[in-house]
């Protein structure tokens, strides 16, 4: 998967080559390279922005600069261009493995009060929000976006079970973890998990990530769709 970064602020990108995104790199599973709009403008000042017509506060960024640094990455025919933005699509863990299959992914990052509608239409394919809530620019919404679709590229964890049981993967969240020591502060991990009766333990697991998801997030649970041994562990409790 190659993904490429349109940002004023390159310096935002360092988190991902830290951790699992950067080793993924090193191994060239995933491949990000983030580019400086700024390095696009023609003027002197390297001015990327201006004020907003018809007034208002904060500065627009222009869109020659935005196209000429859109233009200036390999094969754009192919990739697919997302500008991450509050009135986008909220992200989901749906939208994050159908955007996984992609190839080639270009992530517009907007500042200030965003970039200009004329570039946006001529080659933005998606928005995509990450929550109801406005932050001052698209990094921090592009480092969420590519960690959670490099994390579902083949190779980037030690293995796929890493995520397939993880909250949201199955439209559940995940049941309690617990690690040494088997008694903290008088709290001991539930006697199940210490008993190397594997199935048992699937079936606590399952029973504890159902009735979690119930409770911490009910509209979630209205939308799973429950199978005969599912509603068996829930008659058990
Ligand atoms: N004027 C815009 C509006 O009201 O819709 C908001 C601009 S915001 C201050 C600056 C940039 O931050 C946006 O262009 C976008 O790239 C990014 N941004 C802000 N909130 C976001 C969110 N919730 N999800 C994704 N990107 C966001």
């Amino acid at each position: 998967m190659k993904f490429d970064i349109l940002t004023l602020f390159p310096e935002m990108f360092e988190p991902i080559n830290q951790s699992i995104l950067g080793r993924a790199q090193e191994k060239n599973i995933i491949d990000i390279n983030v580019i400086n709009i700024r390095d696009f403008s023609e003027n002197k000042h390297k001015k990327v922005d201006d004020t907003p017509y018809g007034g208002g506060a904060g500065m627009v960024i222009m869109p020659d600069v935005v196209y000429r640094a859109y233009k200036s990455i390999d094969n754009i025919e192919n990739a697919k261009v997302i500008y991450m933005s509050p009135q986008g699509q909220t992200l989901n863990q749906t939208k994050v493995e159908s955007l996984a299959k992609e190839e080639h992914l270009i992530i517009l990052c907007g500042h200030y009060e965003g970039i200009d509608q004329r570039v946006l239409d001529k080659i933005v394919d998606e928005e995509i929000s990450i929550g109801d809530y406005v932050l001052t620019g698209g990094e921090l919404p592009a480092l969420v976006l590519a960690d959670a679709i490099s994390r579902m590229i083949t190779g980037v964890l030690s293995d796929n079970i890493c995520f397939e049981d993880e909250s949201h993967y199955d439209g559940l969240l995940e049941y309690p973890q617990y690690t040494k020591p088997a008694v903290w502060r008088g709290k001991k991990v539930p006697e199940i998990l210490l008993s190397g009766h594997h199935e048992n333990i699937e079936k606590w697991r399952k029973k504890q990530s159902l009735l979690r998801t119930k409770c911490k997030r009910p509209d979630l649970f209205e939308g799973y769709c429950l199978s005969k041994s599912d509603e068996d562990l829930l008659k058990d409790s």
